[in-house]
C-alpha cells in the first residue's frame, strides 16, 4: 500500500467515533458547554441507527442530564413502562417474582420503552442543530499517533479490491486529527481494544465479559398488543449452568421487540444462541403474543457485562472511551444506554473544560478519577456481584443469592465484597468431547425461522469484493483447534451463519460469509483461540436497522 496517494486531513477540537448513544451525548454536551469548539462525529452505519441495537427500556437520566427540555419535544420515547413482569420459566410452565421480592433498583417504574436507533436518530439532529458535523458511512480504521499521543483517526479507504488492490471507485481515507479524540463505539469497539491494549488500560482490572443479545421486532395483531409491558424471564429453555434470559417489551403502534440474551461464557460448544432465542418464542407464556403477527425486523449485538470491575481506565494520551467501549452496562437491569449518555456527558465537561485551559493531547485523567464517584459508579457498584455469582452458582441459586446481594447493597454493605469473573469468554468454552450435540428444532417459518431469513430482515449489505473484514490469524490453528477440538462453534454463536465448516476432498474447510455479518463482534470475543478478529469494512457496510 505504500504507493497510495497521502490521505487530506482536517482539524477539529474533538473526534468522536461512533454515533451511538454515548457518542451523540458528547458531541451535543461539547457544543453546549462551548459552542465554538469544532466537533464531528464518524458513524460506520450507512446512516445514524443502521448499526444500533438495543431492548429498550431506557432509564431517562442521561436524557434528562443532556436535554431537560426533552418531554416537551416531538421524540421517539413515547411508551412510558406500565407493567413490570419477572418470571422463572420451565419447560411448559412460569412462575411470576413478586415485584416486592425485586430489589428497588430493578424496578421499570419511570422508564421509558423505545427503538434506540430511532432516538439516536433524533439525538443526531438535536447534534446537528448546535454545529455538530456527522459524517455516517465512514469507519474510522485507525487510530493516528503523534508523539505517542493519539492525534485523531483515519476513516478507512473505499474502493479497494479483495486483493487489496485499489479498484477504479478508489477513494483515500480522510486524516480527522483532534486535540481530543473519544471513542464512542460501543460494545468490543475495534479502535478501542487496540487502545486498551495498546495503553494497558485493562491492567489490574478483571476481564471484560460479553453476552449476546439477539432480537427481533415485531408487529403484533392490535388486541394482542399491551402497551407499556415489560417482561423478562431466566430459566427455560437454557439449561441451569448457561446464563441469559428474554426480554419482552410492547410500546408504541402494536409493536413488541422480542429478544434473548446468552452469556457469553457459557461452555457448551453446541450451544447455538440463535436457536435458543427461536425455542423460547415457542414457550407457552410467550408464544400467543405472536399469533397472526409479521416479523418486521432481526439483529443481533454483543453487550457488555463486567461491570464495575471490568471497566478499563478511561483516558490516555489525547483520548478517552466511553459508553460500552468502556462497558457501562447495569447487567441485571440490562441497561447501558442511560450510563452511555452520562459517560459521554462527564467525559464532554473534562473534555471541554481542558481545551478552555488551552490543553490537548493529554490525559483526561480527571475523568477517569470521575466516574466512580457519579451516578454511573452508584449505579454499578450495587450490582458488581450479580453477574459473578450466576456464573459460580448457576441460575437458579446465583440469581437468588445476586437478588439478596442486591438488596443488601441498598442498605449499604454487600454479603460478598467484590467479586472476581476469572475467566475470559474466550476462555470459558470447553472441548467438544465433553458434550453431547444438542438436536434444536427446526423453524416452522411462522413463529420460528431459520438464520438466513432473519439476517435478511436485518438488511445487511457488504461490498463484496473488498478485503476481509473477518480476520484468522492462523488458519492451520482454525482447523486444528476450532473445527477438531471445538466441533467448529463459530458456526453456532455466529448469528448470521457467516461461518460454515465444509468437507473438501475429504479436509475441513473453513468457509467465511462476510458479506452476512452484522457487525455483533462476538466472533472477537468467543473464538477459543482469540484467532478471529473483527475490522470494519467499507464505511457504510454491514446492517440497516430500520428501528432497532
Ligand atoms: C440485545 C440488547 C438489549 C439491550 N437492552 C437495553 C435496554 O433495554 N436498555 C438499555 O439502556 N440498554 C440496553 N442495552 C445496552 C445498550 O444498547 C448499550 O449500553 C448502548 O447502546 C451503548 O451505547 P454506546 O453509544 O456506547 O454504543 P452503541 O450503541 O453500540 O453505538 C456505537 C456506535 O458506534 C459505531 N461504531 C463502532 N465502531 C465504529 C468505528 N470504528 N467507526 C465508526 N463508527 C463506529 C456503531 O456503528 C454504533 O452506531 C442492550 C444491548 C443489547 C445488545
Ligand atoms: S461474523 Fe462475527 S461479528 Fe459478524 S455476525 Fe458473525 S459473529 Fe457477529
Amino acid at each position: 500500500m505504500a504507493d497510495l496517494p497521502a490521505r487530506e486531513a482536517m482539524e477539529f477540537d474533538v473526534v468522536i467515533v461512533g454515533a451511538g448513544p454515548a457518542g451523540l451525548a458528547a458531541a451535543i454536551r461539547l457544543k453546549q458547554v462551548s459552542p465554538d469548539l469544532g466537533v464531528v462525529v464518524v458513524e460506520k452505519g450507512s446512516e445514524v441507527g443502521a448499526h444500533i441495537l438495543s431492548g429498550a427500556v431506557i432509564d431517562p437520566s442521561g436524557l434528562d442530564l443532556l436535554l431537560p427540555d426533552w418531554r416537551s419535544q416531538d421524540t421517539p420515547v413515547r411508551t412510558a413502562v406500565t407493567d413490570d413482569r419477572f418470571y422463572w420459566l420451565g419447560p411448559a410452565g412460569a412462575l411470576r417474582l413478586p415485584n416486592l421480592l425485586m430489589p428497588p433498583l430493578m424496578s421499570n417504574h419511570g422508564n421509558y420503552i423505545v427503538s434506540l436507533g430511532l432516538v439516536c436518530r433524533w439525538l443526531a439532529t438535536r447534534a446537528e442543530a448546535l454545529g455538530v458535523e456527522i459524517y455516517p458511512g465512514f469507519a474510522a480504521s485507525e487510530v493516528l499517533y503523534e508523539d505517542g499521543a493519539v492525534a485523531g483517526v483515519a476513516t478507512g479507504d473505499m474502493g479497494i479490491g479483495k486483493d487489496g488492490a485499489p479498484k477504479d471507485a478508489f477513494t483515500r481515507g480522510m486524516e480527522l486529527r483532534a486535540k481530543y479524540t473519544l471513542f464512542a463505539e460501543g460494545a468490543r469497539g475495534s479502535l478501542s481494544k487496540a487502545l486498551i491494549e495498546k495503553f494497558a488500560l485493562a491492567e489490574g482490572r478483571e476481564p471484560q465479559k460479553f453476552g449476546i443479545g439477539l432480537k427481533e421486532l415485531w408487529q403484533v395483531a392490535p388486541e394482542r398488543h399491551r402497551p407499556g409491558l415489560v417482561q423478562h424471564s431466566f430459566g427455560w429453555p437454557l439449561d441451569g449452568s448457561t446464563g441469559g434470559g428474554s426480554f419482552l417489551y410492547h410500546f408504541d403502534d402494536n409493536l413488541v421487540s422480542v429478544g434473548f440474551v446468552v452469556h457469553l461464557n457459557y461452555a457448551n460448544p453446541y450451544i447455538s444462541p440463535f436457536d435458543e432465542f427461536q425455542r423460547f418464542k415457542t414457550h407457552p407464556l410467550v408464544r400467543d403474543t405472536f399469533d397472526g403477527g409479521k416479523r418486521l425486523s432481526y439483529g443481533a449485538r454483543a453487550i457488555t457485562e463486567g461491570g464495575y470491575q471490568s471497566v478499563p481506565r478511561l483516558a490516555f494520551p489525547g483520548g478517552a472511551l466511553i459508553g460500552c467501549s468502556a462497558g457501562f452496562v447495569n447487567v441485571p437491569r440490562i441497561k447501558g444506554s442511560h450510563n452511555a449518555m452520562l459517560s459521554g456527558i462527564l467525559a464532554a465537561d473534562h473534555a471541554a473544560a481542558a481545551l478552555a485551559q488551552g490543553r490537548a493531547n493529554d490525559e483526561l485523567s480527571a475523568y477517569d478519577a470521575a466516574w466512580r464517584g457519579s451516578p454511573i459508579g452508584r449505579d454499578l457498584w450495587k450490582v458488581r456481584n450479580a453477574k459473578p455469582l450466576w456464573s459460580k452458582l448457576g441460575t437458579t441459586l446465583g440469581i437468588a443469592a445476586g437478588g439478596l446481594d442486591m438488596w443488601a447493597n441498598t442498605l449499604g454493605f454487600s454479603l460478598f465484597g467484590t467479586m472476581r469473573h476469572g475467566k475470559s469468554d474466550a476462555g470459558s468454552l470447553k472441548p467438544a468431547a465433553g458434550f453431547k450435540p444438542i438436536a434444536y428444532p427446526g423453524p416452522d417459518g411462522r413463529l420460528t425461522f431459520d438464520k438466513l431469513s432473519s439476517v435478511f430482515l436485518s438488511n445487511t449489505n457488504h461490498e463484496e469484493d473488498q478485503p476481509p473484514h473477518l480476520k484468522v490469524a492462523d488458519m492451520e490453528m482454525q482447523v486444528r483447534s476450532e473445527h477438531d477440538v471445538y466441533a467448529g462453534p463459530s458456526q453456532r454463536y455466529c448469528p448470521a451463519g457467516v461461518y460454515e465448516w465444509v468437507e473438501d476432498g475429504g479436509a475441513p474447510r473453513f468457509v467465511i460469509n462476510a458479506q452476512n455479518c452484522v457487525h455483533c463482534k462476538t466472533c472477537d470475543i468467543k473464538d477459543p483461540n482469540r484467532n478471529i478478529t473483527w475490522v470494519p469494512p467499507e464505511g457504510g457496510g454491514g446492517p440497516n436497522y430500520a428501528n432497532m
